[in-house]
Formats: C-alpha cells, structure tokens, sequence
C-alpha cells in the first residue's frame, strides 16, 4: 500500500516546480508563481479520477473528516455511528466537532455490520460514518438503504482503499462525502496530507470556506475577502500537494500492483483449509492494499503470528492486540483522557463505552489477520513469501 515505496522523479519535478517559484502557499501570490497552482491541480485530478464534482484537499486525513463532519452540519448533541474497529482520528474527528461517537460492532467485512447499525440509531442520530478498512469496503447497499429509510447522512471514510470501488463507482464517492488521506503511510502520498470529495455544492462550497478560516475565496485580495462562516485551518501546503500530483500519475500503476501481488498470496494461501478470508461485498472493487484473512480460533491466529516472525515474514498484524486500531486498547477514549473539559453531552454519551461489549468484533478482530500488500515487492519475492506464509501456517495446524 505505502505510495513512499515508489517515490521519485515524478515527485521531483511537480516538487520543483514549487521550489522554483517559492510560493508554497496553496492560494494568493498569483504574480509569483509561473501559472503552477498544484492544489487545485490535484484536486481537479482527483475530481476526474474519482467521477465527482468537487474535492477539497486539506492538511491531513483526519483534517478532511473534520471538515466533512463541519459541511454536514454535525455538531453539539448529535450522535455519529462509526465501527469498533477503525483508525483513531474516527472518534477524535467526531468529538472535536462536539457531536458523540457511538460505536457499534463490525462483521465478517471487517467494516460496520449493517444490522448494528441500525440498532443503534436514536434521534439524536446524524450520520453514519463506514470506515473502508484495509483495502476492502462496507456493504454500501445496506447502508445506503438504513440512510436512506432514516434521513441519515452517509461520510465514507475510505482512507485505507484508496482506488477501490463498489458496484462500479469509486469508493469515498457513494457517501453523502468521502474521505481519503495522504499521510506518508497511504497508498498515495504527499507526505501529509488530505482530501474531501463530494458532489454537494453546498458542501464545496463550505469545505472550501472552513478549511481556510472562513475566507470567502472571491477575487484576488486576500485581504480584502469577506468571512461568511466562521472556519479553521486545515490547509494543505502547496509542497504537499506537489508530491501528491507526481504520485497520483501512478494510480492505475499502484493499484494493478496491489492486486497482482494480493493475488498471488490469496491463491497460495486458499490451498489450507482452515483460512478463511474477509468477506468482501464487491470483490472486483477490492483495492487489495491489504489481504486479511481469519483462522477458526483466536489460539491459532496468535500461532500464525509466532510462526510468521519465525519464517521471516513482516508487514501484518492481528488487530485485536494493536493498540491503534481497535476499541478494545483504546482506554485513552475509554477513560476521557481529554486535556480540557468535555460537555456534558458528550459525557453523557460516552459514559457507558468502557461497559459496552463487542463479541462479535472481538470474534472477528481476535482471529484475523491482515498483511499489508507492498508496491515494491519483485514477483519472485511475492512467490517466496506466499510459500513462506503457506509453510509457517500448516507448521501450526
Ligand atoms: C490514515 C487514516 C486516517 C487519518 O489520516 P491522517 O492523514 O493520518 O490524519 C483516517 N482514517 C483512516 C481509516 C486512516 O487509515
């Protein structure tokens, strides 16, 4: 997945264009420039790449949830359901728009379980936030139809699929918005850095206004521009989204990649009975950034995990021990480990989350296993691994 893996001289020239001219600042100093405007270069990119109407870069994937939630009017006393297992910036960008993260229990999908979904909504419910974890996506129908049945915002947050997609349509493009990150982990890369896309013009036009402090954008005097809303600075840097145009002409590259070498590892390790894989609701639109796969027990994923580190194999982890990724090692959030006082709504509302139970995330979580797919590994690598992973799996069986 990591796009650093293939950084280079496309990167190199989009970065020198900047570096000529020194403005590295995303809007104003029109004169300075030479013409390069490589913000609103990548943002046009990735409005074609991805078949909507607008997107909104910003400084870092969480950035871009928080301006989604904002532009969706999510706030003080509403409620967001996200997925047990996710990222953490999920929850951080929900409270610190002030709404309530409630959290509910994933499925075989390793993405929010539809039916809990549902369970959980209340009135105070405002949207519905799907996490696309590793490489594979939720199962948009469902959720698309609970939204639909209970006037609920959809926001994709399709961080870890990058150039996936879902019945034909790309993910992060279904959703009401999208998300996508571009910190130096992700498939594509600007070192740090975000995007929101939709096809709302009401919500373009107010991602573009609080991403900036409220600016109205209209003419060319900054500091002549009116304030309509008030905003933050969630602004992505010019250099930033440079290094994310070099890599972005490699897309359909990065993605081919991915699925030749999940390819070749998925086949090989089919051949042992007892691993079985995430469910994926539209397997063709598998961004394949990661290959998860579950054993029948949680004893027998801890022996995959031993008898990986013994045959050498690198780049996986079973969740449900990462303290990043899954509730269960979240006592941070658990425990409110704010720096300054939280309101009461939101106490109210998460005051039971160290109680509340997840046995069927913990099912899932405690027997999975999830590889990251490289863009730099050779075939033959990719063949000696898979013969590796398959050796060190039957070793414990
Ligand atoms: C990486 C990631 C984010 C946040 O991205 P940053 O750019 O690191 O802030 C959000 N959600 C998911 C699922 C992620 O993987």
């Amino acid at each position: 997945m990591p796009g650093f893996e293939l950084f280079g001289d496309a990167e190199r020239k989009e970065l020198n264009d900047v570096l000529e001219n020194g403005v590295l600042m995303r809007y104003g100093f029109d004169g300075m420039r030479n013409g390069h405007w490589k913000a609103k270069e990548l943002e046009r990119e990735l409005e074609r790449r991805f078949g909507v109407k607008h997107a909104q870069l910003t400084s870092s994937g969480t950035a871009a949830l928080n301006v989604a939630l904002a532009v969706m009017g999510v706030g003080a006393g509403d409620e967001v359901i996200m997925p047990s297992f996710t990222f953490v910036a999920s929850f951080e960008s929900i409270m610190a728009s002030g709404a309530t993260p409630v959290l509910v229990e994933i499925d075989d999908t390793l993405t929010l379980d539809p039916a809990a979904v549902e369970a959980a909504i209340t009135e105070n419910t405002k949207v519905v936030m799907p996490v696309h974890m590793c490489g594979s996506m939720a199962d948009l129908d469902a959720l698309k139809a609970i939204c639909k049945k209970h006037n609920l915002l959809l926001l994709e947050d399709a961080c870890q699929a990058f150039g996936g997609s879902y019945k034909g349509e790309m993910l992060g493009s279904i959703g009401d918005a999208g998300t996508f990150s571009f910190d130096f982990v992700k498939t594509i890369t600007c070192g740090e850095g975000g995007v929101v896309i939709t096809n709302n013009s009401d919500y373009a036009v107010h991602a573009d206004q609080y991403s900036d402090h409220g600016h109205d954008h209209l003419g060319s005097d900054r500091g002549a521009e009116t304030h309509p809303i008030l905003g933050y600075n969630y602004r992505i840097s010019e250099l930033h989204a440079a290094v994310g145009l070099g890599q972005i002409s490699k897309m359909d590259d990065f993605i081919a990649i991915q699925r030749r070498n999940h390819g070749v590892l998925k086949q090989a390790l089919s051949s042992i009975p007892e691993v079985t894989f995430r469910r994926v609701p539209d397997p063709e639109g598998d961004s394949c950034g990661f290959l998860s796969f579950f054993m029948p027990t949680a004893e027998l994923s801890n022996k995959v995990v031993d008898a990986f580190k013994e045959h050498g194999i690198d780049a996986y982890w079973n969740y449900y021990n990462n303290n990043w990724h899954y509730i269960r090692r979240w006592d941070h959030l658990k425990d409110m480990k704010s720096l300054f006082p939280l309101s009461d709504q939101l106490k109210e509302g998460l005051k039971n989350i160290r109680n509340q139970e997840f046995p069927q995330s913990d099912d899932f979580m405690s027997r999975n296993i999830s590889c990251l797919i490289k863009l730099s590994w050779t075939e033959d690598e990719v063949k000696d691994r898979a013969e590796r992973m398959v050796t060190a799996i039957k070793s414990i069986l």
